[in-house]
This record gives C-alpha cells, sequence and structure tokens, in this order.
C-alpha cells in the first residue's frame, strides 16, 4: 500500500516532536513536510530543534536534514502531503483561519488546537467513543466548499483519563462527576529546565483547561443531527485542574453519583470488558487494552502507568465508595501520546480506514 505523505504543523513544539517519533516507520503515513514558525523556518531540522528536543528517541534520520517551511505558507504545503497534523501554538482567530486553509485547499488537517473543537460541524473524537461522528464530514465540506478537505479536532488531553472510564459506565447513566485533574508539565509544552518555578511546586491554575474538562465531554457524547453534532446535556461535571511537576502524564482523581447506582462489581465487569467502537479497533495506533484497571492500592502511578498500551491506554484504580457522590477512582494516561500526538495518529488512522483520507 502506497503511504500517505503527511505534513506536520508545528513540527519543532512539544506535541510536533511527538509526532515526528511516533510517525517514523509508521505503516500507513510518511512525514514528508514540517512547518512551524518564522523563527525555525528555512533551518534543517536538527538545527531548529537543536536546544529543545525533548523526546528519548533520536530524531528519525530522514527527518534531520528536511527544511522547516513556515506552517503558514499554506500553498506550497499543500503541494507536498496529501493531510496535515496540525500543533501550532498560535492565537485562536489564526489557527481558525489557517486550519481552515489547509482544508480549503483540499489538505484535510487533523489537529490537537482547541480552536475548532467548538465548530458545530467538525468532529471532535475520542475514536473508541464517537466514531460515528465523522459522518458529519460531508456537511463540513458542504459548507467549505471542497471535495476531500476538512477539519477534524482531538479534545483536550485533561478529559482522556477520565470520559473513557465513564463511557463505559453509560448503560449506570452517570448523573454527577467531580473530577480533579493533576497534570504534566509537557501539557505546556514545557520541562523542568524550561519551567524551573515548577520544581518542588504545585499551580492550581490552567488557563482555560476546567472549561474545557467540563463542556468537551458533552460534545463527545453528542449526536449528529442535521449536519451538526448537538452536544448531550449531561452529565454535569465539575472540573479542578492542578499542574504537578511530572515531565508525561495526566491523572485525574473522579468522582461520580449515577442516576441507576451500579455495584463495585458491575463497574469492574464493564471496565474489564469495554473494548469501544469497533470502528476503532484493529487500526495501526489502536490500544489494547484501551483500560486496564490495577488492583493496587497505589496505582496508577504516573511514571509507572503512563506508557501503558504504548501510552494509548488508560489506566484505572482505587475504585471505592464515595460518602458523598456514589463512588470514586483514579485515572491515567499520557497527554502528548493518547492525549495529544498518538490521538491524533489514531483519528487520522480511522479517517483513513473509512475512506475519507487519500492521496491526492
Ligand atoms: P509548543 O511546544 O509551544 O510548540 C508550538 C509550535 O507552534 C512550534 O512548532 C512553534 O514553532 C509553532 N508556532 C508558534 N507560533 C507560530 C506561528 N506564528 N506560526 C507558525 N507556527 C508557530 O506547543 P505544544 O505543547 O506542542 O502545543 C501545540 C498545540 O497543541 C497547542 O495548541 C496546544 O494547546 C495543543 N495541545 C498540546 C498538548 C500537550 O500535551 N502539550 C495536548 C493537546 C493539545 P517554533 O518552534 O518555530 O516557535
Amino acid at each position: 500500500m502506497e503511504k500517505l505523505r503527511v505534513g506536520i504543523l508545528g513540527a519543532t513544539g512539544m506535541v510536533g516532536q511527538r509526532f515526528i517519533t511516533l510517525l517514523a516507520n509508521h505503516p500507513w503515513f510518511d512525514v514528508v513536510s514540517l512547518g512551524a514558525s518564522s523563527r525555525s523556518a528555512g533551518k534543517p531540522y536538527l538545527e531548529a530543534v537543536k536546544e529543545r528536543w525533548t523526546m528519548q528517541e533520536d530524531i528519525p534520520p530522514a527527518l534531520s536534514r528536511v527544511i522547516v517551511k513556515n506552517a503558514t505558507d499554506v500553498d506550497t504545503l499543500c503541494e507536498e502531503v496529501d493531510f496535515v497534523f496540525s500543533a501550532v501554538d498560535m492565537p485562536r482567530e489564526a489557527i481558525l483561519d489557517l486550519e481552515e486553509a489547509f482544508a480549503r485547499h483540499e489538505t484535510p488537517v487533523v489537529s490537537n488546537n482547541s480552536a475548532h473543537r467548538w465548530t458545530p460541524d467538525v468532529p471532535m473524537l475520542i475514536p473508541e467513543i464517537n466514531a460515528e461522528h465523522i459522518e458529519v464530514i460531508p456537511a463540513q465540506r458542504k459548507r467549505l466548499g471542497t471535495t476531500s478537505g476538512f477539519i477534524c479536532v482531538k479534545p483536550n488531553c485533561s478529559i482522556q483519563p477520565y470520559v473513557p472510564a465513564l463511557h463505559a459506565l453509560a448503560d449506570f447513566e452517570p448523573e454527577r462527576v467531580v473530577v480533579c485533574t493533576y497534570q504534566a508539565l509537557s501539557g505546556a509544552g514545557k520541562t523542568l529546565n524550561s519551567w524551573p518555578e515548577m520544581a518542588d511546586n504545585v499551580i492550581p491554575f490552567i488557563g482555560g483547561e476546567e472549561e474545557k474538562s467540563e463542556r468537551e465531554p458533552h460534545k463527545i457524547w453528542g449526536k449528529v443531527d442535521q449536519g451538526r453534532i448537538v452536544s448531550a446535556d449531561g452529565p454535569m461535571i465539575s472540573a479542578q485542574c492542578v499542574r504537578v511537576p511530572v515531565s508525561d502524564g495526566h491523572m485525574a482523581a473522579v468522582s461520580v453519583a449515577f442516576n441507576r447506582k451500579p455495584t463495585i462489581e458491575q463497574i469492574r465487569e464493564q471496565w474489564d470488558a469495554f473494548v469501544g467502537s469497533p470502528r476503532a479497533v484493529n487500526l495501526p495506533y489502536s490500544a489494547d487494552p484501551f483500560l486496564a484497571y490495577s488492583d493496587e492500592d497505589d496505582r496508577p502511578q504516573t511514571r509507572i502507568d503512563r506508557d501503558a498500551s504504548r501510552g494509548m491506554g488508560v489506566t484505572l484504580g482505587r475504585l471505592r465508595d464515595d460518602p458523598v457522590l456514589d463512588y470514586k477512582f483514579v485515572a491515567l494516561s499520557h497527554n502528548t501520546i493518547r492525549g495529544a500526538a498518538g490521538g491524533s495518529i489514531l483519528m487520522a488512522e480511522l479517517l483513513k480506514a473509512e475512506g475519507y483520507l487519500n492521496a491526492k
């Protein structure tokens, strides 16, 4: 099978670097083009990331010498690629325009950015949960006047640990959720070196994160209706998002009340059996297992469990009675793999398998 030619917008950043390492040797996608800001444009990739390569893996040799382009040079990039992954850190309006410009140039955009998450005809996917939302893409193409270009987005990394765990319990109708997230430095594109204030410290504020953590699950649990996604109206979610001094991995401490209260055994059965949409299994980046429960009292732990299922899995633990709501538990997922680049790659695989991504 001929691979699709891929561009990465924001290739020099934290998420962009993760895309580069995860896509090395991908069976369906071949990274051929790299875009970043004018600070990096014109430089070979190796030079552009010289002082700030944070991945444990080396830069793939084939990309070291690729000259970085300006991510806003839409015409040139669109000539070289079949679709792009987008992870640029720019003002919201600029991202809205940039991603739409690629889509209008018949170059699909699979995005990590939040800008288009609330555009009603843009699907926001966790493929195991709401793969069927891709069926809104024809309506989006009609609005954009394209035959193949469209935008598809990934939700915020903070919701990746707890939304799959709650989704698996949908039969019991979760009604109220209180969640506190403990989020890694890489979620801000940073390390302890670049953010020394975080050493020996916890900061109880991440701009905009609590709103995203409370609202985005409702779009994911929504329905496609007449060319747009209509959000679900529950469960009610209250979130507090806290930055902690770990490199990678977002943890969530969750309390939940149900409309139809299950037993602890029923919850465990649902989690153990949960696979999610059959459309999202057997793709190259599918998680296997997607949800894994750890019985030890002190798990999940960020450093030990974040790489479960190649960083695509969610590890759960500490399920017990809650004296205020019904039950409480802890959930963990890798923020730059499942929560960013890996989650986007899985989305792109789903879109390719379903015929939405093709060679030009
Ligand atoms: P980052 O490390 O700061 O990287 C930002 C990237 O955007 C760099 O490649 C940068 O290029 C490029 N860029 C900045 N200004 C630009 C401009 N004016 N024109 C073109 N390119 C520009 O950020 P990040 O953590 O990778 O995050 C990237 C995006 O993904 C953000 O929107 C973020 O919210 C989202 N996201 C991040 C995570 C995570 O876990 N980190 C998770 C989900 C979503 P230069 O190197 O040339 O400056």
